[in-house]
């Protein structure tokens, strides 16, 4: 008797799953044949960050420690340096820098928070998901990896067009695609 139930119950599984199957043959099809099609990403999309320069090339971050105290995940690491010099000469747009910027991709929950409390725009999420590395010690990214003027940005994906004013403090989307204000 209790063959029968497990065959019964078997079966009866098999032609539900087939039954889901079938029924979305039909249906539009969302797989992406990535990498060989761009992956679609949301204007919103939070990504390896970026560090931002003003107009003119200069680092925007000050070194304050505030995202560093923000992060649940304790995943950024700064060094600060002092930079009296004139603004021309000077690495950042004020008189103190990171001089090491660091980002363990490891712990990262990528949660937006040190963003948030930055208050000199000076980091953002970027939108490059394409940091999967074989040595678990290459998901430490320098400031090297994350400023917007050095960040290699990857062609495997386009940002979705939007008509909401999302994020527009740093990302503008239009129909050519993503660009930066610095
Ligand atoms: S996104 Fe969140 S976890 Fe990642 S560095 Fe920023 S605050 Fe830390
Ligand atoms: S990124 Fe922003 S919050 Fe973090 S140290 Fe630099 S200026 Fe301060």
């Amino acid at each position: 008797m209790s063959i029968l139930s497990d065959v019964f119950k078997s079966t009866k599984a098999v032609i539900l799953g087939m039954k889901r199957t079938l029924s979305e043959i039909p249906r539009e099809k969302w797989t992406v044949q990535y990498p060989d099609v761009p992956v679609t990403v949301q204007p919103r999309y939070r990504g390896q960050h970026l560090l931002h320069v003003d107009e003119n090339g200069k680092e925007k971050c000050v070194a304050c420690y505030l995202c560093a105290a923000a992060c649940p995940s304790e995943c950024i690491y700064i060094e600060a340096q002092d930079d009296p010099r004139p603004y021309e000469e000077r690495v950042g747009r004020d008189e103190r820098y990171a001089k090491v910027y660091n980002i363990d991709y490891g712990r990262c929950i990528f949660c937006g928070f040190c963003v948030e409390a930055c208050p000199k725009d000076a980091i953002t999420h970027g939108y490059n998901f394409e940091i999967s590395v074989y040595n678990r010690a290459d998901l430490l990214k320098t400031k090297d990896d994350l400023l917007i003027t050095k960040q290699k940005q990857s062609k495997n994906y386009r940002v979705a067009l939007s008509t909401e004013d999302v994020d527009s403090e740093y990302k503008e989307v239009d129909s050519v695609g993503i660009k930066f204000r610095l």
